[in-house]
């Protein structure tokens, strides 16, 4: 960020504001991390902050410290308008375009607020009058602490911020293990673990409270796995009945795709999970090197992320989902081979 944007901002919460912050849809750690990390802040700066998350998150993330205060939109609809219509100002967090917030969209366009975006997606859309946008950076909670950082404001840092961006940072870098995790992630790293972070703790937290169904889960997916070695990909599918064989809830997925990855000379993996309810199918896709992702996701299936990590969408069936993807994907054989 310019230092004239950094010092506008400083002014503008130099007194009381009234606050919301809105990660995206089906948020994640970094999404809920960099959201409450940013929260216990603004809060030690005495506004009036409120997260309100789109829908609602997984189990393993509700420990979170202010977890109990995030409203969800999907279940408080009328009292969020008021809140968002009200506000001074709007964090959005992890996201750079506003459909991500599912239909909180338009009550968040028609707000007067000054938005302020902080994000380390690619391509974002042009809606805040503040952008703090980084594709280099790990995940939106490393660039809180930079954002605090920015505000020479890292004295503030509590254990219940530093908890926050840890969470955040662990969740988005595959426990500080892919290829955006740089030293300056681990220098952050280092300081906040200084500053309250528990690190062994947050592990256990988050990776250690599996459900048995989760794990017969997971084994159902690494059953379903297929290989296509010709052009280093593998892919997962999981129907809705074997969800619901295995009483699946909301976040059991999650790193599930990253199997698909670790299978020797896998450089593309995906894995479709089909959503009955809503009508589509889930698209995560991961890569290693130099093959785009997001890219892929953005022109085939209504979606987009990082180089390394996008996730997407399809309104056709699960098998229709996967033959389409079966059938594109020959046309980038130069790409994955290489
Ligand atoms: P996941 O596969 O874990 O849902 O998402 C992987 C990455 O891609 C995350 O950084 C996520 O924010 C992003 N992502 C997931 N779905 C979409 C989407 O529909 N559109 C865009 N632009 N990004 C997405
Ligand atoms: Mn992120």
């Amino acid at each position: 960020m310019k230092k004239q944007e950094i010092q506008e901002i400083k002014q503008l919460l130099s007194s009381p504001k009234k606050v919301v912050i809105v990660p995206h849809k089906n948020p994640d750690g970094d999404a809920m991390g960099s959201s409450l990390g940013l929260m216990h802040y603004l809060l030690k700066l005495d506004h009036d902050v409120r997260v309100i998350a789109p829908n609602d998150y997984p189990e393993f993330l509700k420990w979170l410290p202010g977890d109990s205060s995030v409203s969800k939109y999907e279940s408080s609809q009328k009292e969020s308008n008021l809140i968002i219509a009200n506000s001074d100002i709007i964090f959005t967090l992890d996201f750079n375009a506003l459909h991500r917030t599912g239909n909180m969209k338009s009550a968040l366009e028609s707000s007067n607020a000054i938005k302020i975006m902080i994000d380390h997606h690619q391509q974002p859309d042009d809606y805040a009058r503040y952008m703090y946008s980084d594709v280099t950076m790990c995940s939106t909670s490393q660039m809180i602490y930079h954002f605090l950082e920015m505000l020479d404001d890292l004295d503030k840092i509590n254990s219940d911020i530093a908890t926050c961006i840890y969470t955040g940072i662990m969740t988005d870098t595959g426990s500080f293990r892919f290829r955006s995790t740089t030293s300056t992630t681990h220098r952050v790293v280092a300081d906040i673990i200084d500053k309250g972070a528990d690190n062994a703790q947050i592990h256990n937290n988050v990776y250690d409270t599996n459900s048995h169904g989760r794990l017969q889960l997971l084994g159902c997916a690494l059953k379903n796995l297929k290989v296509i070695p010709e052009l280093n990909t593998s892919y997962i599918s999981l129907s809705q009945k074997e969800l619901n064989s295995y009483n699946f809830k909301k976040g059991d997925t999650e790193g599930v795709v990253n199997y698909g990855l670790s299978l020797r000379d896998i450089a593309f993996a995906v894995i479709f999970i089909e959503h009955q309810q809503e009508g589509i199918v889930k698209i995560s896709l991961r890569s290693k090197g130099d093959f785009d992702v997001n890219e892929f996701a953005r022109k085939h299936f209504n979606g987009g992320g990082h180089t390394n990590a996008a996730g997407g969408r399809s309104e056709v069936s699960l098998s229709d989902t996967i033959e389409k993807f079966i059938t594109i994907l020959p046309s980038y054989r130069n790409d994955l081979k290489s």
